[in-house]
């Protein structure tokens, strides 16, 4: 079996119907890891130079709507796509804009524990979203 069709069958099992677009979308977001939608623009038409960023940009939302893509902002405001759509954090980088997942189990224990002891009034916590803000060093 191709990527392509275990991006298919991978849509079939989530009920998305299944276009090309779609499916060269989320193809260029599991090159890209995380990207802005220009990013996955440009990866798209790579294969399929005609395609518009409208179509980018719906598809995008379809695969964020069934769970398979995360949307993230970065703290300049800047929204990007992610592939990893499990609660991870994230490293950003002012200059370059790189986004890196980062994974600390021991960090994300602290937070979870000091979320349980210590609840936000008024407030259901569902998850955390944590973005470190820096410069990598190369
Ligand atoms: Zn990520």
């Amino acid at each position: 079996m191709d990527e392509i069709d275990r991006i298919r069958e991978l849509f079939t099992a989530r009920n998305i119907k299944i276009t090309p677009q779609r499916v060269a979308v989320y193809r260029a977001m599991r090159v890209l890891g995380h990207a802005c939608a220009e990013e996955v623009a440009g990866e798209v038409r790579k294969t399929t130079p005609t395609t518009t960023v409208g179509t980018i940009y719906n598809a995008l939302d379809c695969l964020v709507e069934h769970g398979l893509l995360a949307k993230i902002q970065t703290t300049d405001n800047k929204m990007y796509f992610d592939i990893n759509t499990r609660e991870h954090y994230h490293l950003y980088c002012e200059k370059t804009h790189r986004i890196e997942d980062f994974e600390d189990e021991g960090l994300a224990r602290i937070i979870r524990a000091y979320l349980a002891r210590n609840s936000v009034p008024g407030f259901r916590v569902t998850g955390t979203r944590l973005q470190l803000t820096g410069t990598f060093e190369k």
